[in-house]
């Protein structure tokens, strides 16, 4: 993603704004897939400060995934910031995020880390979702199962014991 900054390269306090979009498409990341159908927008200035030029970039964008516990649909928006200053005479920027040849910034890298890193640790459908059992896979959200799932704390055996024996 490529911007011309021909006019703020030169002059200080010279701004320009961005307003892009990004095709994200499908990918998968950290154990899940992400469906991107709409481009992400990207706004964002780029400002002449004289020592520098400081790049600040918001992405917005909506996608589906999966929940992490039941596997159903969902469907999220994230948001995501990244600032950064680049010097502006010694023009010889070339890091993942932002490539700076003459008067054109290439803004891809960072686009795609803020991305990656505006993503959620973890996709659920809800806070409570109760997940799959784990043995007949029934959607426990939706209906209940006669497995026999659960897992006791051997710590709590002793208070189990102490309940059965007050049972008369
Ligand atoms: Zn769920
Ligand atoms: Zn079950």
């Amino acid at each position: 993603m490529k911007i011309n900054i021909a006019s703020v390269i030169n002059s200080d306090g010279a701004k320009l704004s961005i307003e892009k979009e990004f095709q994200v498409g499908t990918f998968e990341f950290a154990g899940n897939e992400y469906t991107f159908e709409k481009p992400v927008q990207i706004t964002g200035e780029i400002k002449n400060i004289g020592s520098a030029l400081k790049i600040a970039l918001e992405l917005r964008g909506e996608y589906t995934s999966y929940c992490d516990r039941c596997g159903c649909d969902i469907a999220e928006t994230v948001f995501g910031e990244a600032e950064e200053n680049i010097t502006g005479e010694n023009v010889e920027v070339d890091s993942e995020m932002f490539t700076l040849n003459g008067h054109v910034l290439d803004i891809s890298g960072a686009v795609e880390s803020l991305v990656y890193s505006s993503l959620p640790m973890r996709n659920l459908c809800s806070d409570d979702c109760k997940g799959l059992c784990s043995k007949c896979g029934t959607d426990l959200n939706k209906s209940e199962c006669n497995c026999d799932t659960t897992r006791y704390d051997p710590r709590f055996a002793i208070f189990r014991k102490l309940a059965g024996n007050g049972e008369v």
